[in-house]
């Protein structure tokens, strides 16, 4: 089995090493000479949109994948009729529009934020009188990690807010007044079966993952099902094979999804450890055909992500139950540079070990 992955960042690094495992040979592509991945599996250097490339690289693939979002949706239409995509292309274009994934929940009955599509000044003045204040401003396309989002919270800051923003389609949400923020992560297999992990607790700031529990605390029966027959409904809308994540806030007890990864998350790589099979070999499993792993817990984990600078691995090995991963990358403000996951009996020692992890990580 030979398995295409577009882009060669850390999912896809932790995608080939899990293909090791499997017996599955992983080969990457990304315009970075650099990109993580290329570490560890045969990378080809070259633009989303150099056809020669694609061509070269879809040579002897079974299927294709992809480890982020914004691969032009050109590149993946590229495969129609040569190799499979999985996901969907579909998937992939609903993800990438903020306005159709929105569309999408509504459609099946999944609530979510109140928003209004801007693509010109005229609506800038609508969305003010239709949302208020305050309220968050996005890209429609091409946001990830923080980027492309401002706080709004005049109809002056809307409009500079616009412009700084490239003046080009946006929404503009409700701020939602959460109690805390969770994801789930699920894998649908070809048969159209479907695994889930437990729901996980993700605490962000400045837009950016900063750390996760697994399972979440406090989850009832009640919440866990009903995020399952959300995250169901949408695997099903769209046909889909793979890890899906979906984003969601809690609040007073409902559920309100915000965004759909169709793509291994962040908030799942605790489940290298944490889990009897990893999404990353989840998703492998499903986009070549191989019936799925399960998704029992292995005690309870917590994850950290390792930000903009290198910390002191030596530290962190003291703490117990600590696993480090760095992806090789250089060190930049806000890049993810790795992650730290404990696993621990209960949910006391993983919140001590995260708390230790922290700590270290903030020297
Ligand atoms: P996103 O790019 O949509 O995933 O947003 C990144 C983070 O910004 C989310 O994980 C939330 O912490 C926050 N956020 C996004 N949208 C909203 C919203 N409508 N209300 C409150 N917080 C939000």
């Amino acid at each position: 089995m030979k398995v295409g992955i577009l882009g060669a960042g850390q999912l896809g690094q932790m995608l080939a090493l899990a293909g090791r495992r499997l017996g599955i040979d992983c080969r990457l592509l990304s315009p970075d000479p650099q990109a993580p991945a290329g570490q560890y599996a045969e990378l080809i250097v070259a633009a989303y949109d150099n056809q020669a490339a694609l061509a070269h690289f879809a040579e002897g693939l079974d299927v294709v994948t992809y480890e982020f979002e914004s691969i032009p949706a050109e590149a993946v239409e590229f495969f129609d009729g040569k190799v499979p995509v999985r996901p969907s292309s579909r998937a992939l274009r609903t993800a990438q529009d903020r306005v159709e994934e929105k569309q999408l929940f509504e459609r099946i009955g999944i609530p979510t934020a109140r928003y209004v599509a801007i693509e010109t000044t005229s609506d800038v003045r609508a969305a003010a009188d239709k949302i208020g204040f305050p309220a968050l401003l996005k890209t429609r396309r091409q946001g990830y990690d923080g980027k492309g989002q401002t706080r709004i919270d005049s109809r002056f800051d809307l409009e500079r807010g616009w412009v700084s923003l490239g003046a080009g389609p946006s929404i503009l949400e409700e701020i939602v007044r959460f109690d805390r923020e969770l994801s789930v992560l699920a894998v649908r297999a070809q048969t159209g079966e479907i695994e889930f992990y437990p729901m996980v607790e993700n605490f962000h700031s400045e837009g950016m993952l900063r750390f996760s529990f697994a399972p979440a605390p406090r989850i009832d029966a009640n919440t866990q099902d009903k995020a399952q027959g959300f995250t169901r409904m949408l695997m099903e809308d769209l046909d889909y094979t793979g890890v899906l994540a979906v984003e969601m806030f809690e609040k007073s007890g409902e559920l309100i999804a915000n965004e759909i990864a169709p793509r291994v998350h962040n908030s799942g790589h605790w489940t290298i450890e944490g889990a009897d099979t990893s999404q990353f070999e989840n998703h492998l499993r499903a986009i070549t055909g191989m019936e799925l792993g399960s998704t029992d817990l292995r005690g309870v984990s917590g994850m950290v992500n390792v930000i903009g600078r290198e910390p002191d691995v030596a530290r962190l090995r003291e703490i117990s139950g600590v696993h480090v991963h760095m992806y090789g990358k250089a060190a930049a403000p806000r890049r993810k540079l790795g992650h730290i996951t404990v696993t621990a009996d209960d949910g006391q020692g993983m919140r001590a070990a995260i708390a230790q992890v922290r700590s270290v990580l903030a020297r």
